[in-house]
């Protein structure tokens, strides 16, 4: 069959209907512009369920995101649980505001994305896309085989943690430690059924996760190298045994395995890149989607600026990068003093490795 080519002119691309990408679709077609929202579906890097912590309430307003989260009743958990720094397991009740928020990411998506459509931007179901190195050019593959290329003033990535350096000319700036997540989902009987508990074993530290069709996930964040020279299921059942958390009782075996190392990435490209494709944070920190979405409305605010000629592209490519980079440092003093709190396995490789950060210049 032939293939056929159309034109699609846009003032803005969006690459990427995650939270960052719908996030960025939705205020720029909210402001008037023309944007086309190109989505593909496919496996995401995060968890099935995700939490936020009370502050991220200022974000989620601010990105009109808030309005999703109180429709759909993503309230956080009420109960939160804590092993770290002494073999204690600390039960607390939260305040109604001091729950945060806990979302199912599908449900979560469909309805930014959907907020993104109702505010004017054109979703695209996409296959493949390559951009042009003037930033300017977005060639899509769809899935009927059709080649569409969509024109724009400003291309905006958004596609994730797991974006190739190749989409936008990316490099990794900094990286800390490579950290793996494994995970299962557990359906049982437990009296910690409805608490979130965070536990720090030898291997790293356990997040046992409530979800709201009554299962548990439950994922045990690692050190990639550890795992790599001891062995996937040997480093999950000695975190398991080192438990004295409800992970302590569980039999089942990892069911999957994901890497969630945090990292700062730069485009040397005039793209303009947010989200987790350019500063994915340790999750440790329960701040990745608050910081997708405030860094897709700064996105929105650098194409906004250059659609209406008020900046030059490059220049806000550069503006949208130092953004980033300032976050990313304050992110990671923060997960690095929290690390530190955590005193009883210096000498394991997961602790040893972490700990360390900051502690000499050139781990920065
Ligand atoms: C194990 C784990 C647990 C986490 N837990 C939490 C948590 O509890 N709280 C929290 O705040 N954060 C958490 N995070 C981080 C959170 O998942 C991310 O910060 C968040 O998903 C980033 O949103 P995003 O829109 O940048 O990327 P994504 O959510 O990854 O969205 C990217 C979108 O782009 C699409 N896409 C990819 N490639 C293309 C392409 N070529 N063309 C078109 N579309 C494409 C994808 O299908 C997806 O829809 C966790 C991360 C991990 C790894």
């Amino acid at each position: 069959m032939k293939s056929t080519t159309s034109a699609l002119p846009v003032d803005v691309a969006v690459i990427g209907a995650g939270p960052a990408g719908a996030t960025a679709a939705a205020a720029l077609a909210g402001a008037g512009l023309k944007v086309a929202l190109l989505h593909r579906d496919g496996p995401r890097a995060g968890a099935a369920e995700e939490t936020l912590v009370p502050a991220a309430r200022r974000v989620l307003e601010r990105s009109g995101a808030l309005e999703c989260v109180e429709q759909l009743g993503f309230h956080g958990r009420a109960r939160h649980a804590s092993v770290w720094s002494e073999p204690v397991l600390r039960v607390r009740d939260e305040r109604d505001d001091e729950r945060g928020f806990q979302v199912e990411r599908r449900t979560f998506d469909a309805a930014l994305r959907a907020r993104a459509t109702r505010a004017g931007a054109q979703l695209v179901e996409v296959g493949q896309v390559t951009i042009d190195e003037r930033g300017r050019e977005v060639r899509v593959r769809t899935a009927e085989d059709r080649e569409l290329v969509v024109a724009a003033c400003a291309v905006i990535v958004a596609t994730g943690r797991a974006t190739p350096d190749s989409l936008a000319r990316l490099a990794t700036v900094v990286e800390l430690p490579a950290t793996l997540a494994l995970s299962t989902t557990l359906s049982l009987q437990h009296e910690l059924a409805h608490t979130n508990v965070i536990e720090a074993v030898r291997e790293g530290w356990w997040w046992w996760l409530p979800l709201a069709d009554g299962r548990v996930e439950l994922t045990l964040f690692c050190d990639r190298e550890e795992e790599r020279s001891v062995g996937r299921e040997a480093l999950w059942s000695a975190a398991l045994r080192g438990a004295v958390g409800p992970a302590r009782e569980v039999q089942a075996r990892p069911e999957r395995g994901t890497l969630a190392t945090a990292r700062l990435r730069a485009s040397s490209a005039p793209i303009l890149v947010c989200g987790d494709a350019s500063c994915a944070l340790d999750p440790l920190s329960s701040q990745g989607l608050e910081t997708a979405l405030a860094s897709a409305q700064h996105a929105a605010h650098c194409a906004r600026s250059v659609v209406e000629g008020r900046s030059e592209l490059a220049f806000a490519a550069l503006e949208r990068r130092a953004w980033d980079a300032r976050l990313w440092h304050a992110h990671r003093r923060q997960t690095t003093e929290f690390l530190r709190s955590e005193g009883r396995f210096a000498d394991a490789p997961f602790w040893r490795a972490r700990q360390a950060l900051g502690l000499t210049p050139s781990s920065d």
